[in-house]
């Protein structure tokens, strides 16, 4: 197949490692091609290959040809603008309207960013965004213009997660994100599902990948177990796993703490921003699949005077990272730290993807009528 043989992609032992800059041109060609102006193409694919060289792949390159179904679809839309419902000096109500979550999301926080600026804090509720990937990447376009942020998400239509105590589902992995800037160095971002594992591990792990945690999933006995079939149930043979089809769920992190901070996510990302929760009682249907983002920006220089932040901030990290770590030679990590190391170490030996996932983005170039030749081009 194109591509297959091309020096920027290297096959070893069933895996493929694509270097980082020929995939983003690729991705981008891809949704080019799909129908996005070249510069909404550019931003969808730097986000995804982004989330690949933070090591979040499930959020990474990997979602390319589920996006380009969505479009052909009618769920998710190319050049939209947020429109502006509701808003104050330091409050905007925006609606997404079904736009690529890589632009609206990037609209919201700008607008956020901006009023912060002028008046220290801002909030912006975003509902009906298309899919808004890694959440850290908002935290980090903040931080760029010296805004610490908070965001809290959740995905209206997706029912996969049990609260702490039960066995049937009630939401989705709500990501929750915050971020400080730091002037010298880069910002400090935490970013995580609030279910023990992100759906996408569950699938790996169903493919006979890494294990999961033994208490990753509650079953339908309410039984906590590494298993990931009580998501999806049996899949016939030929068909793709369904994680809507089983009869178990996926657990919230931290117990019944955890199981709170999920609830909220829909309180805020879905309630307060307008967007809705992941279901309603006596609903038949799926409610329409889309993410809401609540989110806080405040500008730094709005607290402090001087640089006295940026000084307590470092100090800190130097004191959370001289922790006795639990083993010899082990390293204590701040938020944000791990998917650094990964970037740096994947800018140098590429992106590692299955031989599946590769597969997979190459069926997405011949959905959308690219030539072998084009597809050569692109891998530049
Ligand atoms: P995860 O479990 O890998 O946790 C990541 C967080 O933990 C990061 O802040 C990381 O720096 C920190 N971390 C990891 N190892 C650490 C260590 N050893 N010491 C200290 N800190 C450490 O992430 P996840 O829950 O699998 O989420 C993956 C991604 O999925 C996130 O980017 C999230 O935004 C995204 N997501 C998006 C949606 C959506 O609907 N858009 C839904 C769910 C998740």
């Amino acid at each position: 197949m194109s591509g297959a043989a091309h020096a920027a992609v290297r096959h070893t032992d069933g895996h493929v490692h694509v270097d980082a800059s020929a995939m983003e041109r690729l991705v981008g060609a891809i949704f080019e091609h799909a129908g996005c102006d070249a510069e909404e193409a550019r931003r969808i694919a730097r986000r995804l290959t982004g989330a690949n060289l933070r090591g979040h792949d499930s959020h990474g390159v990997l979602r390319t040809r589920r996006y380009v179904e969505w479009m052909e679809e009618g769920k998710v839309f190319a050049g939209r603008r947020i429109k502006v419902e509701r808003e104050t000096e330091v409050l905007a109500v925006v609606d997404g309207d079904y736009g690529f979550g890589q632009t609206v999301g990037e609209q919201t926080v700008d607008l956020g960013v901006a009023k912060a600026r002028r008046h220290g804090v801002a909030v912006t509720a975003l509902k009906n965004s298309g899919h808004l990937g890694r959440i850290g990447d908002w935290a980090e376009r903040a931080a760029e213009s010296n805004c610490a942020s908070i965001h809290m998400v959740n995905v209206r239509g997706s029912l996969i997660v049990a609260p702490y105590g039960a066995i049937e589902r009630r939401g989705s992995t709500s990501p929750f994100c915050a971020g400080v800037p730091r002037p010298d160095a880069p910002p400090i971002i935490h970013d995580f599902a609030t279910s023990v594992v992100a759906e996408g591990k569950a699938m790996v792990a169903l493919h006979g990948g890494k294990p999961l945690p033994g208490d990753a999933l509650v079953d339908a006995d309410g039984n906590y177990t590494s298993d990931p079939l009580p998501l999806y149930g049996e899949t016939p043979p030929g068909q793709t796993p369904n994680p809507n089809a089983g009869p178990g769920a996926l657990n919230p992190f931290g117990l019944h703490k955890g199981s709170g901070l999920n609830f909220f996510m829909e309180m805020f990302g879905g309630a307060l921003t307008g967007s809705g929760t992941a279901a309603a009682p006596g609903e038949t249907g799926m409610r329409r699949f889309c993410n809401g983002m609540f989110s806080i920006y405040m500008q730094v220089d709005a607290f402090h005077d001087d640089d006295w932040f940026a000084r307590e901030v470092s100090a800190y990290v130097e004191y959370w990272k001289a922790a006795r770590p639990l083993r010899a030679g082990g390293e204590v990590l701040v938020p944000g730290e791990k998917e650094r190391m990964t970037m740096a170490e994947r800018l140098e030996s590429g992106l590692p993807l299955s031989e599946g996932a590769w597969e997979d983005i190459l069926a997405a170039t011949e959905k959308v009528g690219m030539s072998d030749a084009e597809v050569e081009a692109a891998l530049g």
